[in-house]
């Protein structure tokens, strides 16, 4: 059925994601599993901020030809007006700036009537008010825990009747206090590109119909409870659960060598670590990682990042590991710089564990399978993250290494032993399967999360 004759029968929901590789995969995702059932568009913007996310773009429209593209070309800005922005978020708010004109270049360009707009909350705030006055309903796709949800949601109350000048603890009404040390640390400055975006989009997402959540029922009990019941903010639309989004089914553009190595390790017996796809680490860090990783004596598969977009990261890592830590590793450790498909190598039987930043689509896909993390969140919402990676026995914390503004390097010792002390823990790795259990179940046909999105489009359905 082409994407015309399907018009007759389905809603049409339109995806506009921001970007980042953390936005794009789960908004890719989300549209995959919605073209099952309805029709989607997608908006895409050029350039991209990275290559990763070109090359994604580029594999996922030409694998899924029934994800309409909507393509709009970002206006030139001059990135030198904003001296030691991050580019990430400097793209966010240039599309916040541009929503009415990617409003308008979407109405005129989509080839049918959309019946709903799915909004990536960094640039909800603009978009809301538009999608509104042209009366279409309007939905968020939440990326990461709902644990950062509730705290997004409740930031701008706290924001409005604080008494002091800097951030205190944020106790989030019937859910649980965030300490000062965990909040991402652009908000605690004001004028941060980051900040007032922030609470504008916490203030307006209470205006959606609807937010879906990439986590699953029994991940998050408790925030999920205390959204809903209105103790996070008072008529919280509904907060629907679609996680763990299912990968796309399409070859992924990386490296593929680490496939062939993984197939030769047994099972359980290596550590993978990655840090995403914008946290870059010191040079420092990364030597003591390099040190703790060969001290913990487990095999391990590491990429490394030096800087926040890829195709800036031009550092060798010959120099900055040595080439004797390359010699004395070479039996057991794999060390790459390039994009991995990350969600192949969690699904390998070889891994035992994964070192992460907590980004909230890489737990949820270490939850999916089932491997036990150790969490060192370093910016964002990561630290918040962490709490239901603990909570749910997906992994373990070590709550005092260095997070973003903290002129702290972790030793190779600590590293080490930390690591040692997660792959020889039976007991999360237990844990951590079982919530690859409820992970999968969630998301299976009569899975919780399946039901969220069959339900939102039945809905659809009734309101064209
Ligand atoms: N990712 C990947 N390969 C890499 C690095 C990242 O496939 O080498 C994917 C990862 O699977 C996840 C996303 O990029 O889907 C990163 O999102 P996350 O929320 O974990 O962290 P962020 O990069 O936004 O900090
Ligand atoms: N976020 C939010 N409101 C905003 C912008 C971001 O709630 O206005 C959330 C979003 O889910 C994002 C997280 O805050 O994943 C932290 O953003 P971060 O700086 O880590 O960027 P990311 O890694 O998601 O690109």
């Amino acid at each position: 059925m082409d994407f015309q004759q399907k018009q007759l029968i389905a809603p049409h929901v339109v995806l506009i994601p921001s970007a980042g590789m953390g936005h794009l995969n789960p908004f890719s995702r989300f549209a995959a599993s919605l073209a099952n059932i309805c029709q989607v568009s997608m908006l895409s913007i050029s350039p991209t901020v990275s290559s990763a996310e070109s090359h994604h773009l580029s594999d996922m429209f030409s694998a899924y030809p029934q994800i309409h593209s909507i393509h709009f070309e970002m206006p030139h800005y001059d990135l030198s007006d904003y001296p030691g922005a991050d580019p990430f978020f400097l793209r966010w708010e240039m599309i916040s700036r541009c929503a009415s004109d990617i409003v308008n270049h979407i109405l005129t360009n989509c080839p049918l009537p959309v019946t709903a707009l799915v909004l990536d909350i960094p640039v909800a705030a603009k978009f809301i008010p538009l999608a509104k006055s042209l009366g279409i309903p309007c939905y968020i796709m939440y990326i990461t825990t709902a644990t950062m949800l509730s705290f997004a949601a409740y930031f701008p109350t706290y924001y409005d009747s604080k008494t002091t000048v800097g951030l205190g603890d944020v106790e989030i009404p019937g859910l649980r206090t965030v300490p000062a040390a965990s909040i991402p640390r652009a908000l605690h400055y004001p004028k941060h590109l980051f900040t007032q975006p922030f609470i504008e989009n916490g203030r307006l997402l209470l205006k959606v119909d609807g937010i879906f959540v990439n986590t699953f029922e029994s991940f998050e009990k408790d925030s999920l409870a205390a959204l809903r019941d209105g103790h996070v903010q008072p008529d919280f639309p509904p907060t629907i659960t679609v996680g763990p989004l299912m990968p796309l089914k399409m070859p992924i553009s990386g490296i593929a060598e680490v496939f062939s190595w993984l197939d030769k390790q047994p099972v359980n017996s290596v550590v993978y670590v990655n840090f995403g796809n914008r946290t870059g680490m010191s040079k420092d860090q990364i030597r003591e990682l390099g040190l703790g990783l060969e001290t913990s004596g487990c095999r391990f598969l590491w990429v490394v990042k030096t800087t926040v977009v890829d195709s800036q990261d031009v550092a060798e890592l010959d120099d900055l590991l040595g080439e004797e830590f390359f010699e004395r590793v070479k039996d057991k450790g794999m060390v790459t710089k390039g994009w991995v498909d990350q969600n192949k190598v969690l699904e390998s039987n070889a891994v035992g564990g994964f070192v992460s930043h907590s980004g909230g689509n890489s737990v949820m896909e270490a939850a999916m399978h089932g491997v036990r993390m150790l969490a060192w969140p370093m910016l964002g919402d990561q630290r918040i993250n962490a709490v239901p990676v603990v909570e749910s026995g997906l992994g373990m914390w070590v709550e005092n290494w260095s997070w973003q503004g903290e002129d702290k390097i972790v030793s190779g010792k600590e590293i080490g032993e930390k690591v040692k002390e997660m792959m020889a823990n039976e007991a999360l790795l237990a844990s951590a399967r079982l919530v690859g259990e409820e992970a999968r179940r969630a998301a299976a046909p009569g899975g919780t999360s399946y039901k969220g999105l069959v339900e939102f489009v039945k809905n659809l359905k009734e309101r064209i």
